[in-house]
């Protein structure tokens, strides 16, 4: 039925899909169906047709955030890959959710255009990262941000302004609906492209110097406890290099669970819910995990 429907749409698709190809971690079971539909019509006649005949469905980005388990996902994966278009009138910036920040931050910064800088680097696209309100050396994707267009849970397309998107860290109103995210407008400042170089450089060579860039992660596994660092209270308990089957606490970031070889998603699950444990009972400092598990 599904695939009668995506052909019928002309929607991209893969079935029976290992999602360890569409995570950062690398790990995962397989999904019945991934969808990447490249126009928002299509992702709204999609999304409908899902409710309409109660088909699971999951929305993912670069997959940079999350990780799948080992059983794999029963319904329908529909990812925002195709809906990668932006266009750019003086400040205001429109882009698809299916943009990857780093070339959303390359693509402005070339027009003079200041605001998202801090996104080069960040894994993520649009999407997932108005989701998360990614933020990194000071800016938070939010800043910048006027309005967010959505699908709404019926298939309905919506558009929601900043003031009530509901951000602060690592949160958004859209960690509590299931509304897909298709574009995201912005308001930019016209500055030096030469000045946002250098700073972009710099925080690119600051990554490759911090981070465990060469083995598949979600980044940071914790976010910020108030008051704390997560890295420093994990590498102070002595945990970098803690492993449970093919996941790592990284050696060089304390503040990354890395796939050393063959991870599973409960491989992840175990060592984190060590690390907490143990911070907790050393530190009394209680983490919550960054990463999403589906
Ligand atoms: C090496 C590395 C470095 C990182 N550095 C940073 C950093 O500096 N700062 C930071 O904030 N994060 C960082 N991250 C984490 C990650 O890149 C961000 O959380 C990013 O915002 C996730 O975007 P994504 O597109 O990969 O989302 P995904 O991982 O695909 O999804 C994350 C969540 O968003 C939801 N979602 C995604 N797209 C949509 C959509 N279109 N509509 C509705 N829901 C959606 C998903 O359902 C999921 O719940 C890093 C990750 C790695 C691997």
């Amino acid at each position: 039925m599904i695939k009668t429907f995506l052909d019928k749409n002309n929607i991209d698709a893969h079935f029976d899909e290992s999602m360890k190809k569409h995570t950062t971690f690398k790990v995962g079971g397989n999904a019945m169906c991934i969808a990447m539909p490249d126009s928002i019509e299509k992702t709204a006649k999609l999304i409908e047709f899902l409710k309409n005949n109660n088909i699971e469905s999951y929305y993912l980005g670069n997959g940079s955030n999350v990780i799948f388990n080992d059983n794999g996902f029963s319904g329908v994966i529909v990812k925002s890959l195709n809906l990668n278009n932006i266009n750019i009138d003086g400040t205001i910036v429109k882009v698809g959710a299916g943009m990857l920040m780093t070339s959303l931050s390359k693509a402005v910064r070339e027009k003079g255009l200041s605001g998202l800088e801090f996104c080069y680097g960040i894994p993520g696209n649009v999407g997932g990262g108005i989701f998360m309100n990614a933020g990194a050396y000071g800016g938070e994707i939010s800043n910048k941000l006027l309005s967010v267009e959505y699908i709404d849970e019926n298939g309905v397309l919506k558009t929601i302004n900043k003031a009530e998107c509901e951000f602060s860290y690592r949160h958004s109103i859209f960690m509590k609906n299931k509304w897909f995210i298709v574009s995201a407008t912005f308001d930019l400042e016209e500055k030096d492209s030469a000045e946002m170089f250098a700073f972009m450089e710099d925080i690119m060579q600051r990554r490759k110097d911090k981070q465990p860039l060469d083995k598949p992660s979600a980044g940071s596994s914790f976010k910020r406890p108030v008051g704390y660092f997560a890295a420093a209270l994990i590498d102070e308990c002595g945990l970098k290099g803690l492993t449970v089957g093919g996941a790592q606490v990284s050696e060089k970031h304390a503040g990354f669970i890395v796939n050393i070889g063959g991870a599973t998603c409960a491989d992840i699950v175990a060592l984190a819910d060590k690390v907490r444990q143990i911070v907790l009972e050393q530190r009394g400092v209680v983490l919550e995990k960054e990463m999403i598990i589906v």
